[in-house]
Order: C-alpha cells, then sequence, then structure tokens
C-alpha cells in the first residue's frame, strides 16, 4: 500500500523545489572529456574530476577492451568465490607500490572502501577522531562501527576547544581530541587528503606528528589526490614528504585514476589480510570488472613511465588561479585544481551564483554554482575543476567568459 507513502514523498519534493534544493542532472550526449555535448551543445566541461584527462584516453579504453578480450565481462562472483583473477593481483600489487604501501585491498568504489574500513577493526574500546568536514562515505563508514567518535574542527590541529556561537557547539582541535581519547585501546586519525568544496590540503605532516605523539593510526582519503599531488603524483603523502607515515589510505579510480569506477585501500599488511577476511562491502559484493582493472593498470604504467600528465595539470591550475586573481575574482587560495570563484561578498550570494553559472552556460563553459547545504551559508561558489586535458586555448576562454559575465553582473569591475 504505497498510497501513504507517495504523498508525503509529494510533498517532500514540492519542498525541495520550493528551497532550490532539488538536484537536477543535465545530460551528457558525448565521452566525458575537456569539450562535452550537452543538450545538443558543445561546451567546454571546467566542472569534472577528470583531473588528468584519463577518462576517454584512447590508452585507456584499449587497454579496457583487451581486457575484456582476455578475461572476459565480468566474474559472476565475490573475491573470495571465483572472483578473483591474476590482474586483480596485479593491481593490488601496482596499487601497493605506486602509495609505497605494504598491501592493498580493491573494491568496487571508494565509498564502499570506506564503507568497509572501520566496522571490522575498531570497537567499543577504541577512537576514531575524524575531520568535521571528512567526506559522506567516511562519516557512514564510521556509523557503522561500534567506536567512541571526535569530531575535530575542520584542519585544526590544536589542544584547545572554543565555543561556535551561532551553532552553540563546542570545537575542537585534533590534539585535543586525542587528549580526551588517551585511555583507548587503538585511536585512528581520519582526514581526507584533499577536501573537496575548497580544495584545500589536509596538514598531513603535523597529523602524522600528533599520531606520534598519541600513539595513533593515520588513515587519509586520497580521492581528490591520487595521481598527481606530490611531485610523482602518489598523493598527499608524498606532497608533505611523509609516504612512510601513513597508515592507511583510500582512493576512487572513478576520479583522476580513469575515472570509471573502482576503489582501494592500501595499508599495512596485518589490516589489509583482516579487511580481506571481514569486511563486509569485500566479502559480500561482486569483484571489480576486468574492464576496470585493465585501464586502471594502463593508468599505473602511464603515470609511473612520466609525470607529464601532472605537471601539466598543475600548470594549468596555476595559469588559471593566476589570471583570475588578475581579474580580480575571490579565489580561494592555494595550489589544488579545485578553484573555488566565490561569491561572499555579495548580498545575493546564493541567487548570483546560480545566474553566473547558467551564463557561463549559455556562453559555452559548464561549471556548476554549489550554495548550502553543500557549502556553508554566504560561502556560495562556483567550483571551477582544471583538468591536465585542457588546452590553454580552453582555459583562455573560460577565462574570458568569466571576465565577460564578471563584469556583466558587477562581480568585478
Ligand atoms: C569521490 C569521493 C569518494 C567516493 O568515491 P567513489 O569511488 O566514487 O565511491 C570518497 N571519498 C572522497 C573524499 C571523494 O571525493
Amino acid at each position: 500500500m504505497y498510497t501513504k507513502m507517495k504523498q508525503f514523498l509529494k510533498s517532500e519534493i514540492t519542498s525541495l523545489h520550493d528551497q532550490n534544493l532539488y538536484k537536477h542532472e543535465r545530460v551528457i550526449e558525448s565521452e566525458q572529456g575537456p569539450e562535452i555535448t550537452v543538450s545538443g551543445k558543445q561546451v567546454l566541461n571546467f566542472c569534472a574530476n577528470n583531473y588528468l584527462g584519463l577518462s576517454s584516453h584512447p590508452d585507456l579504453v584499449k587497454a579496457a577492451h583487451d581486457e575484456i578480450d582476455k578475461r572476459g565481462f565480468g566474474l559472476s562472483s565475490v573475491r573470495f568465490i571465483c572472483g578473483t583473477q591474476d590482474d586483480h593481483l596485479l593491481l593490488e600489487k601496482k596499487m601497493s607500490e605506486f602509495f609505497g604501501a605494504d598491501d592493498t585491498i580493491l573494491f568496487c568504489s571508494a565509498f564502499d572502501a570506506n564503507g568497509a574500513f572501520f566496522e571490522p577493526l575498531f570497537g567499543k574500546e577504541d577512537a576514531i577522531i575524524t575531520d568535521s568536514l571528512n567526506h559522506a562515505s567516511i562519516i557512514d563508514g564510521i556509523r557503522l562501527s561500534k567506536a567512541q567518535r571526535w569530531i575535530f574542527n575542520h584542519g585544526d590541529m590544536s589542544g584547545t576547544e572554543s565555543l561556535d556561537k551561532s551553532t552553540g557547539k563546542t570545537l575542537k582541535g585534533l590534539e585535543k581530541c586525542l587528549q580526551e581519547a588517551k585511555d583507548c585501546r587503538f585511536k585512528v586519525i581520519v582526514t581526507d587528503g584533499v577536501f573537496s568544496m575548497d580544495g584545500d590540503i589536509a596538514k598531513l605532516d603535523e597529523i602524522c606528528d600528533l599520531a606520534d605523539k598519541y600513539d595513533a593510526l593515520v588513515f587519509v582519503d586520497e580521492c581528490h589526490a591520487s595521481g598527481f599531488m606530490g611531485k610523482t603524483g602518489r598523493g598527499t603523502h608524498e606532497h608533505f614528504n611523509v609516504m612512510d607515515r601513513v597508515d592507511v589510505i583510500s582512493t576512487t579510480f572513478g576520479k583522476a585514476l580513469g575515472g570509471a569506477s573502482g576503489g582501494c585501500l592500501s595499508g599495512k599488511k596485518e589490516i589489509i589480510e583482516w579487511l580481506r577476511n571481514k569486511a563486509r562491502p569485500y566479502l559480500f559484493s561482486n569483484t571489480l570488472a576486468p574492464a576496470v582493472v585493465g585501464a586502471t593498470l594502463k593508468c599505473l604504467e602511464i603515470l609511473t613511465e612520466s609525470t607529464t600528465l601532472r605537471d601539466t595539470l598543475m600548470d594549468n591550475t596555476k595559469y588559471f588561479r593566476e589570471k583570475m586573481n588578475l581579474l580580480g575574482f575571490d579565489i580561494i587560495p592555494g595550489i589544488h585544481p579545485i578553484t573555488p570563484v566565490m561569491f561572499r561578498n555579495f548580498d545575493n550570494s546564493s541567487a548570483l551564483a546560480v545566474k553566473f553559472a547558467d551564463r557561463m552556460l549559455e556562453e559555452g563553459i559548464y561549471v556548476i554554482a554549489f550554495s548550502f547545504p553543500v557549502v556553508p551559508r554566504k560561502m556560495d561558489r562556483i567550483r571551477v575543476q582544471i583538468s591536465a586535458a585542457h588546452s590553454r586555448e580552453q582555459i583562455d576562454k573560460c577565462i574570458s567568459a568569466f571576465e565577460m559575465i564578471g563584469k556583466e553582473l558587477n562581480v568585478i569591475s
């Protein structure tokens, strides 16, 4: 009997529309890339996680085809029954080498990897200490465990606490949480390597120091970092020169590393071994498809042969950020290809960001506005994401459109 629920959902959906919170999906009629077709129109794409431009790279597409020819379309099994092929093991080995980890376990997504990690390893006697802006999949993963939890104020390493007057909540620094958790059996500090809304980077060196001081493990979600952060693209741990001090990395193959799907946890030998025996999304969900395995192996081969792609990405990012600053846009400073163009100095920031993004699309540039509740109130923005696949000409077109519409809407003078 669906009647009651139908009425309820219809009214909730109407309310989403009324609050401008309804999620509309634009339909792409081409492959993913710097230039895509949306509603029959060619536009330049500046909002994909296609950091290295590998989503439709001919070598990856070919590797996926070849792997289908060699190992078929699917395994129809979980790993421990009859779903492990030689190439699954090879990919795990290659991921471990890439990150400098003992071992790796594959999942069908990073969401699964994060969902799998906490419950088998941390119980009532243990402490999970997590950054307040960590990804939804980490939040859900932690919820599945019985461990005690501390949420530290985003990026705050301090040993102090303060009162947030607007919410009435107590904000604690990481060291403060570690002090409170000191009697727990196991402690783990959990952070995104790069945070997706601001493109800011976790202070992994300081986190590792605190982990040493308080005998805690370090878990880093590298979804927005793997493949290009650090001088050879290994990630945030390479960027901070702490590759041997991080215990577990989770990442996705759905962003820089090819863009299809899949993910993994890489880390200490016994942790990975335990997860192979206990992690529920690993034990009770299908094995990663051979095509994804083949293409991800090719991706790692490309990235270990040369740093050209990550160097191009970083150059493109620097170029875009500098030009936008010169034009007078309010850009959150940083080095990450996530470049937030802020509207916080305007009263009508949320409507303005949406209007701006709509005008950009009319001018052939696909960017997206983010507003509350995805970002804090007044912190409305257009989040531009730069790719190694963008040509200078395409980036210049994007900048010109920002300049023209910025003047038209009185965002810059
Ligand atoms: C994208 C993302 C995920 C989820 O990755 P999937 O492989 O798409 O499930 C998890 N954590 C972070 C920080 C992400 O940005």
